[in-house]
């Protein structure tokens, strides 16, 4: 069948950025997705629409597209008392905060000097160019209630 909205894909990729790291990689057929719920990038899942197990392809998504284009404001110094007493800071450390807006975010500290440690609340991904090379291994029709919780169930899935 061609991968379509609420088929439940399952996917080998390797990810790259633009200088030929590996980001993320799967091959072992443990990753699957609900196409058509939001479950991966767009820019993969329209791509992917109307492919069938057994094809391969190439995707290159611009970061406007992945995870958005790095901000410099996201970047800031923040006083060491902000952290945890009991924590050694360290560069690449990541923290939970909370953003202007309310919302939860990750900040990975990028600087340590003294008592001022400078965070970036930029997703690591941000500004990053995304390259998969994807095989299609299975496509099948979702159930019901993999399509009512906008999720897939069983091996490689959610469990509750
Ligand atoms: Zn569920």
């Amino acid at each position: 069948m061609q991968i379509a909205d609420n088929c439940v894909v399952t996917l080998a990729y390797t990810l790259k950025d633009n200088d030929d790291n590996i980001i993320d990689q799967s091959d072992d057929g443990s990753f699957c997705y609900l196409h058509g719920a939001m479950n991966i990038i767009p820019g993969l899942e329209n791509a992917l629409t109307g492919k069938v197990a057994g094809d391969e392809l190439s995707v290159s998504i611009p970061p406007e597209e992945a995870y958005g284009v790095r901000d410099e404001a996201r970047q800031q110094e923040v006083p060491r008392d902000m952290f945890p007493e009991d924590v050694e800071i360290e560069v690449g450390m990541q923290f939970h905060a909370q953003g202007p807006d309310g919302h939860q975010l990750v900040v990975t500290v990028v600087k340590v000097e003294d008592d001022r440690i400078t965070v970036d609340g930029n997703h690591p991904l941000a500004g990053v160019q995304l390259n998969f090379d994807v095989k299609v291994l299975e496509v099948r029709e979702a159930t019901g209630e993999e399509i009512t919780h906008g999720h897939v169930h069983g091996p490689g899935g959610h469990h509750h």
